[in-house]
């Protein structure tokens, strides 16, 4: 097991990524160890008992602004239009979200265009020129009215806290469009995996220099390994440090997956509970497979305290740890050649792309180091 050139931990999209690149770019070898039974960490997909196709750990949009990053995807997938379209239930009526044009016609039961819905919500936001937390942020741009009905209920589900009680880009992150653009997201390219991302992921990892051990922890293996180049931890960086500072806060998830006997049960592929229900959510992922079947299911979601870590809870204090907890990690880069990378290790809310940018980054980083035998002042610098 020593005979090898990386060790990483965690076979999600930034592991793949890096044990592909490393075999391709540079020839290296790479253990990969995973703690879960399958590969693609939480955009893992698979076919339901019912044989409906199901995103395990929620549901997955893949999408992008970057064309390169879509380039070099496509070796090991071919792709499918994406049809991420969302709806709110919000007093018995289903309306789409983000907020848009048709929404706000709905809603107020008139007709608007781009010019008078802006007149209308600057007529109804609270006058806040610098919003200091998620409630005031969304009262300055469309009011108290919408705020209530879209907004509060749906956030104090999801975090378990009150608005006024989170940083503004928590609600910030969510559009409103003076226009009919109903999809969910803006990102130029809106594709998902037509196999699947357990497919995708799997096709990057084929290669005789990649080895994938399944249910194996990096603790099973720590001190065990010794890779000729680098490791790379792609889990919780409080983990990694045996929690000595403390623990980093996450907020999780559990699932609810009902099947149905009836080719689709809802309009879109995720409808929005605000204001009723214990879920935030209901998913039917069919719509954006587009898997042909005459069954359905439906993925109800409920935020959970405790669990499996799935956002990380943003607050001053939480960031300060992870402050912390950084500072130790480039220590152990610049000492060890321990490179932290991804969602767990970095401690943020990042999306798929993101998280493959990511991987992009750090594999050339340890390249670089590598190159110059040396990861203490090269990494120093990059950061
Ligand atoms: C509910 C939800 C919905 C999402 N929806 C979208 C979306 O619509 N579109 C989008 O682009 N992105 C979405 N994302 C984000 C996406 O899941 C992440 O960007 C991506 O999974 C990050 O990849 P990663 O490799 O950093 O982490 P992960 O996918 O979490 O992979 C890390 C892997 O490391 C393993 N691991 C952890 N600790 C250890 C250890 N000690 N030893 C061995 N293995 C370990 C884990 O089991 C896991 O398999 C969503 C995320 C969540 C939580």
């Amino acid at each position: 097991m020593d005979d090898v050139d990386l060790l990483i931990a965690g076979a999600g999209p930034v592991g793949c990524v890096i044990a592909e690149r490393a075999a391709t770019v540079c020839g290296w070898s790479s253990l990969i160890v995973e703690k879960r039974d399958h590969v693609a960490g939480n955009c893992h997909d698979e076919m339901h008992e019912s044989g409906v196709m199901i995103h395990r750990y929620g549901p997955h949009y893949f999408r992008t602004n970057e064309k390169p990053l879509l380039d070099y995807l496509s070796a090991f997938t071919g792709w499918i239009e994406g049809n991420y379209r969302v709806k709110a239930s919000v007093n018995g009526a289903l309306y789409p979200f983000p907020i848009n044009l048709d929404t706000l016609e709905q809603f107020f039961g008139k007709k608007l265009d781009a010019e008078s819905a802006q007149t209308l919500l600057t007529s109804l936001a609270s006058d806040i020129p610098q919003p200091a937390n998620s409630e005031e942020f969304v009262l300055s741009r469309v009011g108290r009215q919408l705020y209530e009905a879209f907004y509060l209920g749906y956030t104090l589900k999801q975090w378990g806290r009150h608005p006024r009680d989170l940083e503004p880009s928590v609600c910030g992150r969510i559009p409103v469009r003076f226009t009919r653009d109903d999809r969910y997201v803006d990102a130029a390219y809106q594709v998902m995996p037509d196999k699947g991302y357990t497919a995708m992921f799997s096709a990057m990892i084929i290669s005789p220099r990649i080895r994938t051990m399944l249910k194996t922890s990096f603790e099973d293996v720590r001190g065990k390994v010794h890779p000729r180049i680098a490791t790379v931890y792609c889990g919780p960086l409080d983990a990694y440090f045996d929690g000595a500072l403390g623990n980093l806060p996450w907020r999780s998830l559990a699932f609810d997956f009902r099947t149905l006997e009836q080719e689709f049960a809802q309009p879109c592929v995720q409808i929005n509970y605000p204001n009723e229900h214990d879920y935030t959510r209901t998913v039917e992922i069919k719509h954006v497979t587009r898997q042909t079947c005459p069954r359905t299911v439906v993925s109800y979601e409920y935020p959970r305290a405790e669990g499996d870590p799935y956002y990380p809870v943003p607050a001053p204090a939480h960031r300060a740890l992870y402050e912390r907890y950084r500072a130790m990690a480039d220590e152990e880069t610049r000492t060890k050649r321990v490179y932290f990378a991804g969602r767990l290790a970095t401690y943020r809310y990042i999306n798929t792309d993101q998280a493959i940018e990511e991987a992009l980054h750090t594999f050339e980083r340890i390249r670089e180091d590598a190159a110059h035998g040396d990861a203490v002042g090269r990494h120093a610098r990059v950061q």
